[in-house]
């Protein structure tokens, strides 16, 4: 049961072959062997897990049964649980217990998710390796001494070790498909506004989208579709139809042909991507996977994206600006961290957030102020976001000559613990292929493609227009009906 997919799991839930309360207990006992090595989890909710589990099987018993009644999973503690600890991995939230739910939580529990808890991440999901979390590092399922990636490191970890069949996660920057690749899961951020904002505390409003993880583009495309949905106390978020995504594969898989399933699919390999910077293992192993998907029927060409090299440096202009003033709300007086000895209100102030913040927060709070402050915005702030438009217009252009771009989902496969911790500008460099994409407000998907020469995961990222999540999730669910990747686990967690 630990391996199942979530089909699997929703057929032997049906069919009574386990109940949904002995199916949340199979699952926390791993976490109580597994999770004090790995430190995937920043809390668990046995009790909440086990009542939501009840009522999930009173739910099943009754013949009122969704897709995802009765399936555990793990939140990234970015996302507010009410009554439940949400710390966004800092200090300055290691006492908030939070009065309300995000939306995604609350469509979850009306789907009859059962939360097993909440999943550590790096602090207020700034970072790429899990190391800035004030509950500590997550470490990597397949080799303890390396990362899991970041920000959503602990939901991916949690996810490759089978401590959760699913998990929720967000990507600013490639929070959930970086993670999905160190860790050899499939993890998808969709289009920006698809899913709201609201409750998941905000790192940069407008590149923060929460996501899905799971072993497989099927788990991912049930999760994504119980996510979605217009929010009206998001006003960002899009007002059209949900889609089924699980459906929009399972029509697919139907009218396509069994031999060549991805025939007539043009997929674009951006020029700019495969230039130097990758490392060769990673390059072998992205170079088999898109010959995979030619003999599944799929052509390539090649695109080109200009200005995804300016990527990074317009990223860590607008993200630390928006942070800057989303960050301002942890002052101290209302919740949160404050200090014991303060004098009048400024102090408080600056003694609660000096104590509250770790130092890669900080750091980013600091740029963020400088090229918002007076005199400088023009060069920083507007320049950023000229190249933001230009990085987006790169992407249209692209996607005139293609259905998908497809490339590696980062240079490397995960690096050792403590190795770039000392040095932010390298760490920032693992999210190159990645932050594009958020710039651009593109749904993405990464998905396990091999391993590299250290038998560590290589995940390839699947990048679309705006609202293509089918069309990413279906080429990757063929992809996995041809190959096992997907369908490996590390040694231990087997
Ligand atoms: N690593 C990037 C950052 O530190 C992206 C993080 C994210 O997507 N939340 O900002």
């Amino acid at each position: 049961m630990i391996n199942a997919s979530l089909p699997e799991l929703r057929r032997a839930l049906d069919a009574r072959q386990i109940s949904a309360v002995e199916l949340a207990g199979l699952f926390l006992d791993r976490i109580d062997a597994l999770n004090p090595a790995l430190n995937a989890f920043i809390t668990v909710d046995r009790e909440g897990a086990l009542a939501a589990a009840r009522v999930a099987d009173a739910r099943i018993a009754a013949g009122s049964a969704g897709p995802l009644t009765g399936i555990p999973l793990a939140h990234k503690d970015v996302f507010c649980t009410e009554g439940v600890l949400t710390t966004c991995g800092s200090k300055m939230l290691a006492n908030f217990v939070s009065p309300y739910d995000a939306h995604v939580v609350s469509l979850l529990k009306v789907a009859g998710v059962v939360s097993l808890g909440k999943a550590n991440m790096d602090e207020f999901a700034m970072g790429s390796s899990n190391e800035s979390s004030y509950f500590g590092a997550v470490k990597n399922p397949w080799n303890p001494e390396r990362i899991p990636g970041g920000s959503s490191g602990g939901s991916a970890a949690a996810v490759a070790a089978r401590l959760a069949p699913i998990a929720t996660g967000t990507d600013t920057g490639g929070s959930v498909r970086q993670p999905a690749s160190y860790c050899g899961i499939t993890g998808i951020k969709p289009t920006y506004g698809l899913v709201s904002r609201y409750g998941m505390i905000a790192y940069a409003s407008s590149l923060d989208q929460g996501g899905a993880f799971g072993a497989s583009a099927e788990d991912c495309a049930l999760l994504l579709s119980a996510m979605t949905g217009f929010d009206e106390r998001d006003s960002t978020s899009l007002e059209r139809p949900t889609e089924d995504y699980a459906a929009a594969l399972a029509a697919s898989s139907a009218t396509t042909p069994a031999a060549r399933p991805l025939e007539g699919l043009r997929i674009g390999l951006p020029r700019e991507f495969f230039a130097e910077g990758m490392a060769d293992d990673v390059r072998a192993t992205i170079d088999a996977a898109i010959a995979q998907y030619r003999a599944l029927g799929a052509t390539t060409i090649e695109v080109s994206l200009p200005n995804a090299r300016l990527a990074i440096p317009a990223y860590y202009v607008i993200a630390p600006a928006e942070c800057s003033s989303n960050l301002s709300r942890f002052d101290g007086v209302r919740y949160g961290h404050r200090a014991a000895d303060y004098g009048d209100l400024a102090d408080l102030y600056a003694k609660s957030r000096a104590e509250g913040f770790g130092a890669e927060v900080k750091r980013r709070i600091l740029v963020g102020t400088y090229v918002l402050s007076h005199g400088y915005y023009d060069a920083y702030y507007l320049q950023a976001q000229r190249l933001r438009r230009l990085i987006a217009q790169d992407f249209q252009a692209a996607l005139q000559h293609c259905d998908l771009i497809a490339g590696p989902t980062t240079p490397t496969t995960a690096w050792a613990l403590g190795e770039k911790a000392d040095d932010p500008v390298q760490m920032y460099l693992s999210d190159i292929y990645t932050i594009a994409v958020n710039l651009a407000g593109l749904p993405g998907l990464s998905h396990p493609a091999g391993f590299g020469a250290d038998g560590l995961p290589v995940g390839l990222q699947l990048i679309g227009d705006y609202f293509a999540e089918s069309r990413l999730l279906s080429a990757a669910h063929r992809f996995q009906q041809a190959t096992d990747w997907h369908a490996r686990r590390p040694a231990g967690a087997a």
